[in-house]
């Protein structure tokens, strides 16, 4: 379905980036991941993913929160690709404290990441998506774009945020053939939540399976998670032409949380 696309998915060395890579990849779409840490191991899932329809897969380093850096990652996929098809704004942190304790370091790394990335590459790729009239901005927003925890002001703040630059983008596009959609995962069992099941089982004094039964308990209806496959696939969905006029959606896949 997506042969002769390219993706570009920010943080794609592990987690939810990397499931919607594989995904993309099994529908044929190249791939530039981004994303610190291990890129050997990820590439060759990815190109697994997308052997059979011989996809090319490229890594790019960016430090999401350097604007310069960004820059060069988005020349860098045009030079190797000649266009970015499909964005997917997917890089993401996480830190939990009270307003009042929380490090102002860790309030501007949140908001470089998990939203000021994304108006960059959005930027910076719009003009050749506009230009052949076809492109898919898919941003990995959250449950947390919607509605709020305590403990977690940054992050929802630039959740929010990334949900209302998914409608504004949406709004600039609607007349072409580029869409723009939000995706809002619940809990997903990925390095950035297991930091979360490690510090509620030493607050609580319980083996890390009890606190992922507390977490999903608080939250979470279904009292299961969402895997990175499932975000994958309704990624595949927005890319997909029966998705064309699906316009600044933020969709949440949540077991439930939402509807409370
Ligand atoms: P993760 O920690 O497994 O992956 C995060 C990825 O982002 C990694 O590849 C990491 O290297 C990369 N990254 C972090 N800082 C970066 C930076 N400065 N520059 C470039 N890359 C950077 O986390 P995840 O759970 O897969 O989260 C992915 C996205 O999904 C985030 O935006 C997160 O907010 C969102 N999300 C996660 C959950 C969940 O339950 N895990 C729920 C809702 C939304």
């Amino acid at each position: 379905m997506l042969k002769g696309k390219t993706a570009l998915v920010t943080g794609s060395t592990s987690g939810i980036g990397l499931g919607i890579a594989q995904c993309l990849a099994r529908q044929g779409a190249n791939v530039v991941l981004n994303g610190f840490g291990d890129s050997e191991g990820p590439r060759a899932e990815v190109l697994a993913a997308g052997q059979h329809a011989g996809i090319r897969v490229a890594y790019h380093g960016a430090d999401m929160s350097r604007a310069g850096d960004i820059e060069d990652m988005m020349a860098f996929a045009a030079k190797e690709f000649g266009r970015v098809d499909i964005l997917v704004n997917n890089a993401g942190i996480q830190h939990v404290a009270n307003i009042e304790d929380f490090p102002a370091e860790r309030w501007d790394a949140i908001i470089a990441i998990n939203l000021t990335s994304a108006f960059h590459t959005t930027r910076l790729a719009l003009p050749a998506m506009k230009a052949a009239n076809w492109g898919r901005i898919i941003n990995v927003a959250s449950v947390h774009g919607l509605v709020a925890s305590a403990q977690k002001s940054a992050y929802v703040a630039a959740k929010h945020g990334i949900v209302g630059l998914t409608k504004v983008t949406a709004l600039e596009t609607a007349t072409t053939g580029v869409t723009c959609n939000a995706i809002c995962p619940g809990w997903v069992l990925t390095p950035l939540v297991q930091k979360q099941v490690d510090a509620k089982a030493a607050a609580a004094g319980v083996s890390g399976e009890e606190a992922k039964k507390i977490l999903l308990g608080e939250k979470e209806p279904s009292m299961q998670f969402t895997t990175p496959e499932e975000l994958g696939e309704l990624a595949v969905f927005f890319c997909s032409s029966a998705a064309n006029n699906v316009r600044g959606v933020a969709w949440n896949m949540d077991g439930g949380w939402t509807a409370q």
